[in-house]
């Protein structure tokens, strides 16, 4: 394998250039950084026509022991090549080169998981009849579309596509145009590593272009979108014109509940981070802070301290901030803040602005909005940015209600030594993860994920993102013979 950067579509086993192209840029300086097919709905047609080929020859006749070997196979490649994924990771999305590692690392492990429990993919026996026997299989939907986002662009395509694979699929994914690049460089590896042509295929392009037209085409069977509310109710609607199944993981708003009897120095290290990983671009970032009031001052001045330590710089360079993937997110999240001016107090490290760093980047400080209304746009929207609203409560009830007042539901964190009250906030929080004394960005690859509420529906990762990528057959057979 080369070392230069993959910027073509990947179908067939093959790179395709395409006549037109958009830029790419690194967030950390704003330079460019590569130009990257642009996909229109004929390339969108080729993958899917090679999608179906590779999944009605020799994609069907695997066993799934055998496509677990390949996946694992792919995992083995995808840690081989792991420093290579790591930098392009970070000067694509500017995050920092140990998020990127650690990324490339969760994609490795997404293969080797799959890998491992594809032939565990059992359906049951019914108890009918005396005279049927009735059983069920789980198999494969046939093509598989995968829309997904530019904030973790190897982890969510290794999250989507090795399940949909160890399932039977086959696939084709369409990258955010704003970080598409390793996610064409993991479908050349897979298909190095012995994945058949065809059963990966890329085709990075606009969303409202090669997007769209995957979302709508006639030809896939599923479809799983990452990416924004907005964005994923126009998908729905593209594909539900041909009834094609959509799974949806959305934003989030989610809360720490910080109980007054937490251990706020083990809690401290999580809240914050919860906010600054990806510069706060995560979907699943703690954005919110629901603290007891007897704590409150405390809590808020511990945090100040941790942002003022906090390093920034280029995301190759390793500081613990990265950049904003883009000027208009930057922009975004400053207005964002500007108006949260109105309705609580913004902090920000008095230092922030004299460190040196590069004049094309997209920086932003971390900040804390203290004392914010519960209803305000910064409390209730996705700002996608190193930004903590933080809103004080009284009482249990008060705080299960306000970690509930968003249209979100993605996870959510209580801290306390009270086990009775950690359970009882658990069991109330309407949310697809809850965390007890820890805060996990979507935990572990074995844990199923996705959200209640507008953050989504359908579960990835765990066993169960195995079993969304099959639909079941039931099977009968009558034992009165005609002899
Ligand atoms: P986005 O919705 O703007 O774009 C997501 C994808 O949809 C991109 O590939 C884009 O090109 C494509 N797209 C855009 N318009 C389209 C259209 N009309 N038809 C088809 N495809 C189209 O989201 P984003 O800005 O890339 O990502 C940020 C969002 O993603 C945030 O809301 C974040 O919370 C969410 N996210 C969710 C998860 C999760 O697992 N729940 C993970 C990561 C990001």
């Amino acid at each position: 394998m080369t070392s230069s950067i993959s910027t073509n579509a990947f179908v067939h086993g093959k790179s395709v250039e395409t006549p037109e192209r958009f830029v790419v840029h690194n967030p950390s300086d704003g330079s460019v950084l590569a130009e990257v097919s642009q996909c229109t709905s004929e390339h969108v047609d080729a993958a899917v026509e090679s999608a179906r080929l590779t999944f009605e020859g020799t994609w069907s006749s695997t066993t799934a022991a055998e496509r677990g070997a390949l996946l694992r196979d792919v995992a083995h490649s995808l840690r081989a090549n792991s420093d290579r994924f790591a930098l392009l990771e970070s000067q694509d999305t500017g995050k920092p080169l140990k998020q990127a590692r650690a990324d490339t690392a969760t994609a490795a492990r997404y293969f080797e998981f799959y890998g491992s429990i594809a032939e565990t993919l059992e359906g049951a026996t019914i108890p009918s009849t005396r005279d049927v026997v009735a059983s069920t299989v789980r198999e494969p939907f046939g093509v598989t579309g995968h829309i997904t986002a530019w904030n973790y662009p190897i982890q969510i395509a290794a999250r989507s596509v090795a399940p949909a694979l160890a399932a039977g699929n086959t696939c084709v994914l369409k990258p955010a145009e704003n970080a598409p690049l390793s996610s064409i460089l993991l479908a050349e590896v897979a298909v190095e590593a012995g994945l058949p042509e065809g059963a990966f295929n890329v085709i990075p392009g606009l969303g409202t272009e090669a997007g769209a037209a995957l979302a709508g085409h006639l030809g896939i069977d599923h479809l799983a979108f990452t990416g924004s509310q907005a964005v994923g109710a126009e998908v729905m609607a593209l594909a539900a014109r041909n009834i094609v199944p959509v799974s949806l993981e959305l934003g989030g708003k989610s809360p720490n509940v910080v109980f007054a009897d937490a251990n706020l120095d083990k809690a401290l290290p999580y809240i914050v981070n919860s906010v600054i990983q990806n510069a706060g671009q995560t979907c699943s970032a703690g954005s919110r802070l629901l603290v007891h009031e007897s704590i409150h001052e405390e809590l808020v001045s511990m945090i100040l301290d941790r942002f003022a330590a906090v390093t920034v710089g280029p995301g190759p360079d390793d500081f613990d901030l990265g950049p904003l993937i883009s000027a208009r997110q930057l922009d975004r999240v400053a207005t964002y803040v500007e108006e949260a001016d109105a309705v609580g107090k913004v902090r920000t490290p008095r230092e922030f602005g004299r460190r040196d760093l590069p004049p094309g980047g997209h920086y932003f400080p971390p900040t804390l909005v203290d004392d914010v209304d519960p209803s305000a746009p910064i409390a209730q929207e996705e700002v996608f940015g190193p930004v903590l609203a933080v809103s004080p409560f009284r009482t249990t009830d008060e705080a299960i209600a306000m970690a509930n007042a968003t249209d979100y539901g993605l996870i959510a964190a209580v801290w306390t030594r009270d086990v009775g009250r950690a359970h009882a906030v658990a069991a109330a929080v309407r949310a697809g993860q809850v965390f007890i004394n820890s805060y996990g960005a979507g935990g572990g690859v074995e844990l199923p994920f996705g959200g209640y509420k507008r953050s989504g529906f359908g579960r990835e990762k765990g066993r169960v993102g195995l079993e969304e990528y099959s639909q079941l057959k039931t099977i009968t057979v009558r034992l009165d013979a005609d002899d």
